[in-house]
């Protein structure tokens, strides 16, 4: 292995939280983003939580670990424990708490294809991180193919699913009240994204997917990542022209016949690297992972 990868792999495994060591849990940080409605950070990725009058409605649950962390905050926040949760994707760092969840009464929902991963053991191989299959009460309950859509109190909650993104399960949750969106594993922002094409992931469309995002925005859209800062619109479409100025450039170098190697020697995102391959990965690692996706 090149020592020089080693530093971007420890940041991953910080970032996401896929250590296989037993550490303290981080606290977790609420970020306020509408009346209710919060991006809770720790370890793994983003929470969105939102509670009103009656209802409290969480948007992923990081791991099982931090559970009792996460619930804590949750009721310091005025919330009960959650009613409704749904899952943005099936990979641990964002499913960890469903067990615990659903044994204490949370109802579950996600895309079909989370909970039919979700009942396998499946290998995230850019990370090397064996999933084992999640127990019964861990298991959505409720699953949708396209779309769905939660009232809770004056909020409407539209949850959407774009094809082939970051998995092939991904859901994007709108506040259209709150003018919010929860984007999950669509939006890492500020660094190159994960993409899991194991599972289903392409470049193409989390780049189609980001677009049905941005038409959904407006310039006071607050956008919850499900890695990085809170973002807004502007934000999210500096990350859609990286996307799409990586999409380009390889599919034209993959067009003239050149092999994953001769590309990453060709270093064809450099000007890219310095603002985008800082946190999680380098562009020639970047490449590497989402080279199968074109
Ligand atoms: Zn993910």
């Amino acid at each position: 292995m090149n020592p020089l990868k080693l530093p971007f792999i420890f940041l991953t495994s910080l970032l996401l939280g896929l250590s296989a060591h037993a550490e303290e849990y981080p606290e977790v940080k609420p970020t306020q983003v509408g009346e209710g409605l919060y991006m809770l950070s720790a370890k793994g990725g983003n929470l969105g939580l939102f509670i009103s009058k009656d209802t409290t409605f969480l948007i992923d649950d990081q791991f099982a670990a931090g559970t009792e962390a996460i619930l804590g905050k949750i009721k310091e926040l005025g919330g009960t424990h959650p009613n409704f949760l749904i899952n943005t994707h099936f990979h641990g760092d964002h499913t960890g708490g469903n067990e615990a969840m659903g044994a204490d009464g949370t109802l579950i929902y996600s895309h079909h294809n989370v909970r039919k991963r979700l009942t396998v053991e499946n290998l995230i191989e850019a990370f090397n991180f064996r999933m084992p299959p999640m127990g019964k009460l861990g298991l959505p309950t409720i699953t949708f193919a396209d779309n769905m859509t939660f009232y809770i109190d004056d909020e409407v909650v539209d949850v959407f699913h774009p094809a082939s993104a970051h998995t092939d399960g991904d859901a994007v949750i709108h506040f259209k009240k709150a003018n919010a969106i929860h984007a999950g594993d669509i939006f890492f922002n500020g660094f190159y994204p994960f993409i899991d094409p194991r599972h289903g992931g392409s470049l193409k469309g989390m780049i189609d997917a980001v677009d049905t995002i941005l038409d959904r925005a407006n310039a006071d859209t607050k956008i919850i990542p499900g890695h990085g800062p809170l973002a807004n619109r502007n934000d999210l479409q500096e990350y859609r022209n990286m996307l799409a100025t990586a999409y380009e450039r390889l599919m034209t170098l993959k067009q003239e016949g050149k092999t994953l190697k001769q590309i990453q020697a060709a270093n064809p995102l450099d000007d890219l690297s310095a603002r985008w391959g800082n946190a999680m990965f380098t562009s020639e690692r970047w490449i590497s992972i989402i080279f199968s996706t074109l």
